[in-house]
């Protein structure tokens, strides 16, 4: 199965109950290598780019890398931009073709996220393409966008009032989660998105996964969760492995960047492979 729509990818797992890993590349090699991952586990993938990687690397030529890196792919996979609060950068990336976005609006008021995501939602529509909604920001920044302010939720009300009124294909519920490094373990609301899930049956998407322990992400999986967004994690392990080869390349005095490449690629593919096991997608491509 090729390159696919984001309520495509979700569908069976929310069905199913496992979650997608939904993990933002910085580059070309990390795109690359969270692909090839997702086919050596033979999972659904969700490749996301934040903002700051649009604009570092341009819509245009990310999604010249995507569409050549996805030909004859064998597994589900779909492109979302992750935390948006800028429509034009939404118009720019699903006029390019992105599969998917994050309409992040939780700064403004509710009913004005709300005004504005209905309109979001039928400017992706015109492309087939889906939207991913927020109300409350998730604690912390993700490459810029976000506040480290503890999130505040909204009523159930105000929330199921959103999510019938604006038609979002996945919501990204504050649960307590938060972006970047865990402080102290958080504590979780896991009720509700059972409960937010039993109201409204669409999949919704964790945030603030790296750093989330295997049974607190197969408990909101089996609630729900069927997307499950990693970053930190990555941009983590894409420095560690490049420092790690680094020093080595320097003790040695030899300096060959394909070989730098090579090592991060292989450690890129086992962090997505990783996670594919422990969301239980893989091997449902
Ligand atoms: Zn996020």
């Amino acid at each position: 199965m090729p390159v696919t729509s984001l309520a495509d990818i979700l569908k069976p797992a929310f069905e199913q109950r496992y979650g997608v890993p939904a993990i933002n590349i910085v580059n070309d090699l990390t795109m690359e290598n969270v692909l090839a991952g997702a086919v050596e586990a033979r999972s659904p993938i969700i490749v996301q780019t934040s903002v700051k990687t649009v604009k570092t690397i341009g819509a245009h030529v990310l999604y010249a890398m995507w569409e050549a890196m996805t030909r004859g792919i064998e597994v589900p996979a779909c492109l979302h931009l992750d935390h948006c609060p800028e429509r034009q950068v939404i118009s720019d990336c699903l006029a390019e073709g992105w599969n998917s976005v994050l309409f992040d609006a939780s700064l403004l008021p509710v009913e004005e996220n709300q005004r504005q995501t209905v309109e979001v939602v039928a400017e992706a529509r015109r492309y087939g393409a889906h939207v991913e909604g927020e109300i409350e920001s998730i604690t912390g920044q993700e490459d810029g966008v976000g506040s480290d302010e503890e999130s505040r939720q909204q009523t159930a009300e105000v929330t199921l009032t959103y999510l019938r009124e604006t038609g979002v294909d996945v919501f990204a519920p504050a649960i307590g989660n938060a972006h970047g490094r865990y402080k102290r373990a958080p504590i979780l609301d896991f009720q509700r998105v059972t409960d937010l899930v039993a109201a409204h049956p669409i999949p919704m998407a964790l945030h603030g996964g790296s750093g989330l322990s295997n049974e607190q992400f197969q408990d909101l999986i089996a609630r729900g969760c069927a997307k499950v967004n990693i970053s930190t994690a990555l941009k983590e392990r894409f420095m560690q492995s490049s420092l790690a080869y680094l020093k080595e390349a320097e003790a040695a005095d030899k300096w060959d960047p394909p070989s730098l490449f090579k090592v991060v690629a292989a450690d890129i593919r086992d962090l997505t492979k990783g996670y594919a096991e422990v969301f239980g997608s893989a091997g449902k491509a």
